[in-house]
């Protein structure tokens, strides 16, 4: 038997990386029986059919660490949530969106804010502040000054990401900033992840030369909070955990009860006011249950 990953599949082939490389394998048919699908970025155990054609069979899937809808990836482990300082400018309340997705997931979160190049204003080092300060990693980038990149491939490494943002923001020229073998397939690899054609084709995940391997198409496609439960909300906003005073304990969900220590906290600027803001508009957007993207 033979480790590897599931890094691609295609009309019930899996193809497998491993370390005596790529095999092109079906599933035993007790998976189907079981009802359990192999997934790309499932760590699997293959038994090897024909070392010549590289052909094998998925024997074992592990457990999953965690799991993906949109792209349907499992065990990635980090979102490289992207947005640029300007040209378009941040819309926090989508960036807020993003967090809570990727929260919800259970992923390491890391915010890169593009077009570093562009800071005139100092509002980067605004942002820094709202986001730092609520316990994120935030690394400026620029792929025209080349700041930076190095830093994002230390995040790649050894890692399975996925980049998420709104498009325009630089992910594709970050992309290709990363491994210069995506040079190759920007046209493709951008258009992917610009127009997002992730329904009517399957989620591959791409080898890259620092290590790692990144998902190709942009992760929270669905940026629907459906499955999102109005009490539930709060524990995705990882800054008010620090403020579990409230009168109502664990009840409280920080929006118009009395003796809150959440918002006693956005009073005296612990906890950033626009976070708090974003809290509140998905909050009501929940209890809407109405569709805004
Ligand atoms: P995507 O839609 O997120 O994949 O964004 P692209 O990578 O296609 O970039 C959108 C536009 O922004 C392109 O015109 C890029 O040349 C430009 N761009 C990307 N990164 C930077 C950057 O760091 N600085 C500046 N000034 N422009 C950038
Ligand atoms: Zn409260």
């Amino acid at each position: 038997m033979l480790n590897g990953k599931i890094i691609k599949g295609i009309g019930g082939f899996y193809y497998v990386d491993t370390e005596n490389g790529l095999y092109e394998c079906r599933a035993r048919g007790i998976f189907r029986k079981q009802k359990v699908t192999p997934l790309v970025g499932d760590r699997v155990s293959i038994s090897v059919v024909d070392e010549e054609t590289k052909k094998g069979v998925v024997e074992e899937i592990d457990k999953r660490d965690t799991e993906l809808i949109r792209p349907p990836i499992a065990n990635v482990d980090k979102a490289l949530i992207v947005f640029a300082i300007k040209n378009p400018n941040p819309n926090l309340s989508l960036l807020d969106r993003f967090i809570v997705l990727a929260e919800k997931e259970n992923l390491e979160i890391v915010i890169i804010f593009t077009k570093a190049d562009l800071d005139e204003e100092d509002n980067l080092e605004e942002l820094k502040r709202i986001y730092e300060s609520t316990g994120y990693k935030v690394i400026p980038v620029s792929n025209k000054t080349k700041l930076n990149i190095d830093r994002i491939k230390d995040e790649l490494r050894e890692n399975v990401v996925v980049f998420a943002g709104p498009s325009g923001v630089g992910k594709s020229s970050l992309l290709n900033e990363i491994d210069s073998k995506f040079e190759l397939q920007t046209g493709e690899v951008s258009e992917k992840i610009k127009r997002g054609k992730h329904t009517t084709r399957h989620a591959e995940l791409l080898k890259l030369e620092c290590g790692g391997m990144v998902a190709d198409t942009p992760g929270f496609s669905s940026l629907t909070l459906d499955d999102i439960q109005e009490t539930e909300l709060k524990e995705y906003f990882i800054e008010f955990e620090d403020f579990d005073d409230c009168k109502f304990g664990s009840r409280c969900i920080h929006e118009n009860e009395p003796s809150c220590s959440v918002k006693e906290a956005v009073e005296s600027g612990e906890i950033s006011k626009e976070r708090y803001d974003s809290y509140i508009q998905l909050l009501r957007e929940i209890r809407q249950g109405k569709r805004r993207y």
